[in-house]
């Protein structure tokens, strides 16, 4: 594959399909790299060819090399590579073994509304129901920040995207979006959906390799992290927050049965960050209302929010 220098590939439009990073996937503008950081050494990444390379040399260290595999970039340190890819084949397997169907292109499309069989009982109905919540909360920023029904509205990170449904929503709402992911197997993870306009990026969601200061919007699509370990909690979540920019807004989508003392210690945590929690935006129709208003007489207290969304100082 022939070599395209960082000059062609950000500036020259007209080059697009020539280009090795839409060479590697189909992506919306030419932000992603800006948006990911060498997870050994936080310095910038630029590709050539089919391999994305660190500035370490340039800043004195040495450089590393990441490569896109079956459309994947695999942002991983090479000491690291075996233990996510043994993660990655887990995942795979445990899925697998827990009866989960891997959805086809068109199943892909109509996440999280219609779910997947296999699932537990109730599911994919708490996904759409945290999903439609998440829109709300995001056409809420949309609304502040002046922005048009369409078009690109921002940067996006998708942290533990799974198959990458959200990741593929985010990016027909307009968000220019990267998913990333331990998981990349073909079943139920990154590879799922092969033709993604968002960039995949199977990295370590620990300590996800974003740049500083970078994203206007990070969701984490499974929790703070998949494991539930507090220990883990932090690492993640202070990675994601320096990796917003100022006024930048963190999502947590809870995992269905997450427990409230689980919510409201990923809660403390966010605000520990330093992060302020926004109010759910109110429902528009008044079906929805009713709705809100009747689960509300039904139960003594109103259950704790499928999504907490919440913004980085303005600065
Ligand atoms: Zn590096």
């Amino acid at each position: 594959m022939s070599t395209i220098d960082d000059g062609m590939l950000y500036n020259q439009d007209i080059r697009r399909d020539t280009r090795p990073l839409n060479g590697a996937f189909k992506g919306r503008g030419h932000h992603y790299l800006s948006l990911l950081a060498c997870p050994v050494d936080g310095t910038r990444l630029r590709v050539s060819g089919d391999t994305v390379t660190c500035a370490g040399d340039s800043e004195g260290g040495p450089a590393h090399d990441y490569r896109f595999e079956d459309g994947i970039l695999r942002l991983v340190a090479p000491d690291r590579q075996a233990e996510i890819a043994a993660l990655s084949e887990a995942h795979e397997s445990a899925c697998a073994a827990q009866g989960w169907t891997s959805p086809d292109e068109g199943a892909f499309k109509r996440l999280p509304q219609t779910g997947l069989p296999g699932y537990p009982d109730g599911y994919w109905a708490f996904v759409a129901h945290a999903t439609a919540l998440l829109w709300r909360f995001l056409e809420m920023v949309r609304q502040q920040s002046g922005g048009l029904p369409v078009g690109p509205v921002g940067e996006a990170v998708v942290i533990g995207a799974g198959n990458g449904w959200l990741a593929y929503a985010l990016d027909v709402a307009g968000y220019t979006t990267i998913a990333l992911d331990t998981a990349a197997g073909p079943r139920y993870g990154l590879g799922v959906y092969s033709i993604a306009r968002y960039l995949r990026v199977q990295a370590d969601p620990l300590r996800p390799p974003l740049a500083r200061r970078a994203c206007d919007v990070i969701v984490f699509q499974d929790g703070l992290v998949r494991s539930g370990r507090e220990s883990d909690q932090r690492p993640a979540l202070d990675h994601a927050v320096a990796a917003l920019r100022p006024g930048g807004w963190l999502a947590v989508m809870h995992a269905p049965g997450t427990g409230e003392d689980a919510i409201n210690a990923a809660e403390a945590l966010v605000t520990g960050a330093g992060l302020l929690p926004a109010e759910a935006p109110r429902q528009t129709s008044w079906r929805a209302r009713l709705n809100t208003l009747r689960e509300r007489l039904i139960q003594r207290d109103t259950p704790p929010s499928p999504v907490l969304f919440a913004q980085k100082e303005p600065s």
